[in-house]
């Protein structure tokens, strides 16, 4: 009976928290998603399809360890200044959000840090294959607007990094308890990849793609699908696909 209880509320909780989202400017991580699912989104649609009590339970281990970090920054000696959740914005193509974490060392350089929570199969692929395209982009995107917004401060902003958090590591412990060995060095729950400023992606691809974005805005009517497998999870799902739902969904594997 309470876990019902329980369900029913993390349900609703998280679904006014997508509710809350702002839709009257284009946010960073929408830059490389569907334009169709932005579009449904600004119109303000009703989900068609709802996440999963465990999608859900995913999402808040995401940001309670988002929470945890905030809190370790202020502890950081190093850090000049540390500035959390802050706020980041294009006046010209209507684009804004909130970067995770924007600091300057003690020797003034500047960083932008950006926190991903990942399952452990993700934070393996990563180390593995490397840094996906859409972080490229977003942590682009948000030296760029630091520089618009603060051109003398952030002049030097060249670099950012990505701080990658496995959700669910192994700890060292457990392979101790079973005798079996372990590198101590691979156990960390952490992995950060570099981000070099690329003047030429954000001028070629990105401020192209805000525009696409603020032309969408316009659109009466959805633009075309864009299928990939973000289709699988995407909210709007039933709504796009319609009857052929099932069908494209497996042959997006
Ligand atoms: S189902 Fe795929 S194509 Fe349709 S809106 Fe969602 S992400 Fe876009």
């Amino acid at each position: 009976m309470i876990k019902e209880l329980f369900e029913r509320e993390m349900m609703k909780k998280s679904l006014e928290s997508s509710a809350e989202r702002s839709t009257d400017h284009n946010h960073p991580s929408e830059m490389t998603q569907c334009a169709r699912q932005f579009w449904y989104n600004i119109n303000g649609y009703d989900y068609s399809d709802l996440p999963s009590l465990s999608m859900v339970s995913i999402w808040e281990q995401g940001h309670a360890l988002h929470e945890f970090l905030g809190e370790v920054t202020e502890r950081i000696e190093e850090f000049k200044e540390a500035h959390i959740e802050k706020v980041v914005r294009e006046e010209e193509f209507n684009t804004g959000g909130h970067s995770d974490l924007v600091v300057t060392m003690q020797d003034g350089t500047p960083y932008v840090i950006d926190f991903k929570t990942t399952g452990a199969s993700k934070f393996k692929q990563v180390k593995k294959h490397g840094l996906p395209d859409d972080y490229i982009w977003q942590t682009n995107l948000y030296m760029y607007m630091l520089k618009q917004m603060h051109p003398r401060k952030y002049k030097d902003l060249d670099t950012a990094y990505v701080l990658f958090i496995n959700k669910s590591p192994i700890p060292s412990e457990i392979f101790e308890a079973q005798g079996k060995p372990h590198l101590k060095d691979n156990t960390s729950p952490l992995y950060e990849v570099k981000v070099e400023y690329d003047e030429d992606l954000v001028e070629t691809e990105i401020l192209p793609q805000a525009e696409y974005l603020e032309e969408v805005r316009t659109y009466e009517d959805p633009p075309e699908r864009e299928l990939s497998d973000t289709c699988k999870f995407c909210p709007f799902r039933s709504l796009c696909l319609g009857d052929e739902k099932d069908e494209i969904l497996k042959e997006l594997g």
